[in-house]
């Protein structure tokens, strides 16, 4: 009880306009924060998925970040850091990942009027194949219109999960806690989880609408003809890079970089490692395939002794309202969503 009670005067502390324009200031002088985001959808369609992002909501977020921050690509924050000026306010940079055809539905208009820089993230396997990432189809199976039992006990150990029906963030907590089960194994035993996951779901009945779908390689193009956006890598096979042969990960980041070469007509620059997951032989094998940068999901900021391929990155989901975004944007909810709140860890 102490404890929240410690928690919750941390998090108002932390989120007063005082501290907020403090922590900004030192922003400004010291670095970039980078923000990932993963789906946008139109208000009125429902699922609940903390990577799908309200489209009002994001325009909030926007019009904050332009209030407060300069928007920039993740070249001009390169530049900024390689060469800082006196009196310029704090930069942040826009990022999506996976690819979704909310990004060409609901993401490229608003890029388009807002005039808006953003890099977007792609694995291409999903893409070429039109199936969904094992992630996402746990997701999709788990939006059921009436309760549901999931049990992994005899095949994962991971006991029950149980789901009510009922539409909210409830329902997206126990998502997040039986993706974890998975989370930092193989993609064949994550594929295996998506298989048995949708089986148990099977019985259930679904709710209507509410079903991520990968993005078409004709939309990677019509993405790419936007003068808004940048395409980047985020490998093939969306496999974690440390599990990965040298082999492996070398022919996904080919794979990955000439089918969104194809697709785009564009070289590819910059990187994302899947889910974030990345160690020593990852970053050497990325910066050898000639990628500018990569980012990571370590929370924090870009700052001129920052790595150019481990470049910390803050998440940012459809569950954080904008007293949760006022920090986030400041760099600091990685460890203050730990801290004080009890959502997701992000890393999908
Ligand atoms: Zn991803």
């Amino acid at each position: 009880m102490i404890r929240r009670a410690a928690r919750h005067l941390l998090y108002h502390a932390l989120n007063s306009d005082v501290s907020l324009a403090r922590l900004r200031r030192a922003l400004r002088r010291h670095g970039v924060v980078v923000l990932m985001y993963h789906e946008v959808w139109g208000d009125s369609e429902e699922i609940d998925a903390w990577t799908v992002t309200r489209r009002s909501e994001f325009l909030r977020q926007v019009e904050y970040l332009r209030r407060h921050y300069d928007v920039l690509t993740l070249d001009e924050a390169a530049a900024r850091l390689a060469a800082p000026a006196r009196g310029v306010r704090p930069g942040v940079v826009i990022t999506f990942d996976d690819g979704h055809q909310g990004l060409v539905d609901v993401l490229l208009p608003m890029v388009e009027s807002e005039h808006l820089p953003v890099t977007i993230y792609l694995a291409s396997g999903h893409i070429e194949r039109q199936c969904h990432m094992w992630f996402d189809r746990v997701i999709n199976a788990l939006q059921v219109a009436e309760p549901l039992e999931i049990d992994l006990g005899p095949l994962y150990g991971a006991g029950s999960f149980h789901f009510s029906g009922v539409p909210g963030q409830a329902t997206w907590l126990e998502i997040d806690r039986l993706l974890e089960v998975a989370k930092s194994s193989s993609i064949e035993r994550c594929e295996d989880l998506a298989r048995e996951v949708e089986r148990q779901a099977a019985r259930a009945a679904r709710r209507a609408g509410a079903r991520l779908m990968p993005l078409r390689p004709d939309g990677v193009g019509a993405l790419a003809r936007s003068r808004w956006i940048e395409i980047g890598g985020h490998s093939h096979c969306h496999g974690l890079f440390p599990l990965l042969s040298p082999a492996e990960r070398r022919e996904s980041l080919q794979r990955n970089r000439e089918l969104l070469r194809e697709w785009t007509g564009r070289e590819i620059r910059h990187f994302a490692y899947p889910s974030g997951e990345h160690d020593a032989a990852s970053v050497c094998a990325v910066a050898e395939s000639g990628f500018a940068t990569a980012v990571t999901t370590v929370p924090g900021i870009w700052t001129a002794a920052t790595p150019v391929h481990r470049i910390p990155r803050v998440g940012v989901g459809r569950y954080d309202d904008m007293s949760v975004f006022r920090i986030a944007a400041t760099g600091g909810i990685g460890i203050t969503r730990r801290l004080l709140l009890s959502g997701p860890s992000a890393r999908i």
